[in-house]
Order: structure tokens, then C-alpha cells, then sequence
């Protein structure tokens, strides 16, 4: 059976474009289909316009941190718009490189959204079948609002980075690390930040003393944070609840509409667990992301689906269906875009290279771009001790910068050792800069390090990176 491509990728994001590519280097005739804008969530409304936003945010501490430092600067206020149109010409650049990356690679391009027909056939909404020999999956996912009365008012992480203006005040609705990374930010760039999460702690998974360290310094920077709390209902305010005490919301040209005059309101009424009610500018929701599974025509050809509607693959990432394979978010291992990306190159050792590769998930080293940051490898100490024993090796203090700048932020370092081996089991960072710092520590402890091989290693003074291997003894064994 002839076809026409021998690979047929669905969806342009970080998983899909670099599969395309790799696999229309072996060779391989290539076609890729893109509903929305080459270069996925990661580029147009993930990983890279908020870190662009994190950036941004940064600049009012700099401000006074340049004063106390000594220099005879004043920072006026951020300009949203101005932002954004920058924000958005870089995007365009970057979806630009992607493009050219896939037809520099003789990847066809079809700006078309895709369903499948059968094993071998994708239709494109344009009307036209194609054949492949082999289908690749790779459509991530998307965020949604959660079962709420009044939540289809409030915006998702999609909508941020689109705003005609920013908010004076919102509400975060979350806990998760996209929650609690625009918690920052827009506290940042000096909106009223309130953030409510249901747990008992933000950033669930994490190491317990990274995240009430993280939590703590987002306090301390004015973010409103209250836990276990969530909305029981939201609505557009009534004029009563506009000139109600300690509420109210300028009557301006806008949305919603004040449910009880019918004139335009600004502004979500929010009646939370807790018994407060409050009228917010925004309310965004960061409480989950579904898989972009469906009108796919998945069910109707064979290819299995999990109870939150991603895809299940195997340790090859294949499908049910032996031709058609799934990778990235849409599979719901890991989302992140590292992990999406050497699931593409994995696919293309196996199906284009003959070398049947799995994908590696132990020891994925990440970042959480809070304010403050936070770098993680490994397993927390709470995983590490219900395993073996462990010893814990831990200090916080203030950096020398923030201490000369009269700032009260401090930094974490922590690593987890396993008593028996003595191999670092896992390492967190609380810290400016914490990112890049467990990027550079993670292949240590990727490679296996021991304790004993951080404390061999000299330290680089001053820096607050050399605390990983000065910790003379352990803060406790459990
Ligand atoms: P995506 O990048 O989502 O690409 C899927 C593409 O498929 C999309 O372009 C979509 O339009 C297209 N598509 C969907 N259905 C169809 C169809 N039927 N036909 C044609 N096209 C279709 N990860 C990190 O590593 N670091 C970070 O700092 C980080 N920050 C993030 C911040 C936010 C706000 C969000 C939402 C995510 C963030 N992520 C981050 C996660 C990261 O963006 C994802 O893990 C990554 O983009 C997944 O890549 P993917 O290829 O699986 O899917």
C-alpha cells in the first residue's frame, strides 16, 4: 500500500514540530497540521510569553534595589500596552523561526485542524484526506474552568497574555505552579493579587519546605494567598453589592452587565468558601488542563483514552492503534516541554531509525518561576523517607544582595541523601535564579552523585550556589 507521507504529525507544538523535523532528516517524506499558531502552548501562551512576563515583573524590586544600592533611579509605571505589543512582536518572530525550521526541513505544512478517519487517513477541516504510514498524535492540551456557578466570567492562563489592559485587582483560582506563577507576576506589575487554593498548601508535589518557603515569600511580596478556600459562586455584581460596604467597582463601559439594572458593570462578585464576598476586576482560573482529544474520531478508530480523555501509549508511546503514536501533553506523563521534546526524539529513534528508544522520567529537573523561584530534582523528603532512610541537609539564609538591599527574601537549599548509598536522592532551591542553578546540579544528581562527591567539590565564593557543598551535617535523619 503506497501512501502519501510516511509521517502525518497532528498539532505544531513543542512534542510535534521537533518529531517532524528529526524525522524528515532520516528521510522521511513529512506533513504536520496546526489548528491555531505554529509552536504550541509553549511559545504562544506557555513556557515563553510568561517567562517574558516573570521578566517583566522583576523590575519594580530592581528599581529599589538600585536605589538602596545607590543609584539615583525612580521607576515610573509599567505600561501594559506597551508590553504587550513587544510581547506579542516576539511572538510572531518565534512562530516565524518554527515555520522556517519545519520547510528549511521539507516538512509540509497544513494550517488545518485534523481528525483521524481511520489507521492510516487523517481529514483535514479543510476537507481533504490524507494518508501516512504512521499518524503522530502530539496536540497537547488546554486549560478548563472548573464546574462553578458564573466560573465561564472568569479567564484562563490563554486570555493573560491578551488583555486590552491589566486588571487593578484579581483573583487567582489555583494552586498549581501556573496559579501561583501569575500570582507573581501580576503582583509584579502591581495588580491586587488574591489567590485562593482548595489544599492546604500551594504547589502540591513539591518538596513541604520548598513550598512554605515559596508560599511564605509570596506573602511577604503582597500577594493575598488563602488556603483551603475556593469559590462557591461568582456572578456580575448587583448595584447593591456596588455600593455595598467595603465593596466597590468603578461603573464603566465593560463586561458583565450588574444583573440587577442591566448597566454595564466591571467587575466578578465572588462569594468564597470562607464567607467573604469581594468584587475583583479578573478572576483566573489555573485549576486544570484537559488533553485535546476530542471530536478527534480517537474512539471511533481504536485509539484508547484515559478518564480525563488522554491518550494511552506505551512505554513507546504507541497507541492502541499500531500506526498511530501520541506524545506530549495530550499523553499526560509529564507536560512539560522537555519532556514533550524527548518523547519526539524517542519516536524517531523508534519508528524512523530502528532503534526502539524508551523514554527516561526518572530525575526530570524543573523550575517554578514564583517570585521566589524554586528548582527541583529528585524526590521530595517526604517520598525519599517513606523508602529508606534518609538524611536531610538543609539551610536558609538571607543571600548578601537582598540583605545589602534591606529586603527580607530568603534562600533555601536542600538535599536529600540516602543513608545507605549516601547518593543524593533529590535537591530544592528556593532562590532567585533557582532554574538555572538545578539545571547545572541536576546533571550531578542525575548521574548518581554522592554527598560526599557535592562535599569534594571546592566551593565558588560568594555565591549562593556554594551552600550545596558546604552543608557539614545534616539538619535531621527520618
Ligand atoms: P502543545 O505545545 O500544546 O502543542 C499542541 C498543538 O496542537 C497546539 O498548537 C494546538 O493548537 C494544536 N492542535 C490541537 N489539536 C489539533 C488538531 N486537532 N489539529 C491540528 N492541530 C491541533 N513547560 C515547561 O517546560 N516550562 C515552563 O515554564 C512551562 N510553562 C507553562 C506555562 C503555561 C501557562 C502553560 C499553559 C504551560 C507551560 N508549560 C511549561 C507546559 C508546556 O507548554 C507543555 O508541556 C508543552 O507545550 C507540551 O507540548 P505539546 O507538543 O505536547 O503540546
Amino acid at each position: 500500500m503506497t501512501f502519501d507521507y510516511d509521517l502525518f504529525v497532528i498539532g505544531g507544538g513543542s512534542g510535534g514540530v521537533r518529531a517532524a523535523r528529526v524525522a524528515a532528516a532520516t528521510g522521511a517524506k513529512v506533513a504536520l497540521a496546526e489548528e491555531f499558531r505554529m509552536g504550541g502552548t509553549c511559545v504562544i501562551r506557555g513556557c515563553v510569553p510568561k517567562k517574558l512576563m516573570v521578566f517583566a515583573s522583576g523590575y519594580a524590586e530592581m528599581c529599589d534595589d538600585a536605589q538602596a544600592y545607590g543609584w539615583d533611579v525612580t521607576c515610573g509605571a509599567f505600561d501594559w500596552p506597551k508590553f504587550r505589543t513587544q510581547l506579542h512582536k516576539e511572538l510572531d518572530r518565534l512562530e516565524g523561526i518554527y515555520r522556517k525550521l519545519l520547510s528549511n526541513s521539507d516538512v509540509e505544512i497544513f494550517d488545518a485542524r485534523a481528525s483521524l478517519k481511520d489507521a492510516h487517513t487523517v481529514t483535514l477541516s479543510t476537507g481533504q484526506d490524507i494518508t501516512a504510514k504512521h499518524i503522530l498524535i502530539a496536540t497537547g492540551g488546554r486549560p478548563v474552568l472548573p464546574d462553578i456557578p458564573g466560573a465561564e466570567l472568569g479567564i484562563t492562563s490563554n486570555d493573560i497574555f491578551l488583555l486590552d489592559e491589566l486588571p487593578k485587582s484579581i483573583l487567582i483560582v489555583g494552586g498549581g505552579y501556573i496559579a501561583s506563577e501569575f500570582a507573581g507576576i501580576l503582583n509584579g506589575l502591581g495588580v491586587k493579587v488574591t489567590q485562593f487554593y482548595r489544599g492546604a498548601q500551594i504547589l502540591r508535589g513539591f518538596d513541604d519546605e520548598a513550598r512554605g518557603l515559596v508560599a511564605e515569600g509570596m506573602r511577604d511580596k503582597g500577594v493575598n494567598l488563602h488556603l483551603g478556600t475556593n469559590i462557591v459562586e461568582m456572578r456580575a455584581p448587583t448595584d447593591q453589592d456596588l455600593t455595598g460596604e467595603g465593596m466597590s467597582a468603578p461603573i464603566e463601559q465593560g463586561k458583565p452587565t450588574s444583573v440587577s439594572s442591566g448597566k454595564p458593570v466591571k467587575g466578578i462578585w465572588v462569594k468564597a468558601t470562607n464567607g467573604n464576598e469581594a468584587i475583583y476586576d479578573q478572576v483566573m482560573f489555573a485549576t486544570g488542563r484537559a488533553p485535546n482529544t476530542e471530536d478527534m474520531g480517537l474512539g471511533d478508530i481504536g485509539v484508547e483514552t484515559g478518564r480525563r480523555g488522554q491518550i494511552i501509549v506505551d512505554d513507546y508511546s504507541q497507541t492502541t492503534v499500531p500506526s498511530i503514536y501520541a506524545i506530549g501533553d495530550v499523553t499526560d506523563r509529564v507536560q512539560l516541554t522537555p519532556v514533550a521534546i524527548r518523547e519526539a526524539m524517542a519516536f524517531v529513534q523508534t519508528v524512523f531509525k530502528g532503534n526502539p528508544t524508551k523514554n527516561d522520567y526518572e530525575m526530570i529537573p524543573s523550575a517554578v518561576f514564583t517570585q521566589p523561584e524554586l528548582g527541583t530534582i529528585g524526590m521530595t523528603e517526604e517520598e525519599a523517607r517513606d523508602i529508606e532512610p534518609v538524611e536531610i541537609y538543609c539551610t536558609s539564609f538571607k543571600p548578601m544582595n537582598h540583605a545589602f538591599a534591606g529586603r527580607s527574601d530568603r534562600v533555601m537549599m536542600k538535599l536529600v541523601v540516602s543513608r545507605e548509598t549516601r547518593k543524593v536522592m533529590g535537591c530544592h532551591i528556593v532562590a532567585d535564579h533557582a532554574g538555572e542553578m538545578i539545571q547545572l546540579v541536576g546533571i550531578a544528581v542525575k548521574m548518581g552523585a554522592s554527598k560526599e562527591d557535592f562535599d569534594r567539590t571546592v566551593a565558588v565564593h560568594p555565591t549562593m550556589a556554594e551552600e550545596l557543598v558546604t552543608m557539614k551535617d545534616p539538619v535531621r535523619s527520618a
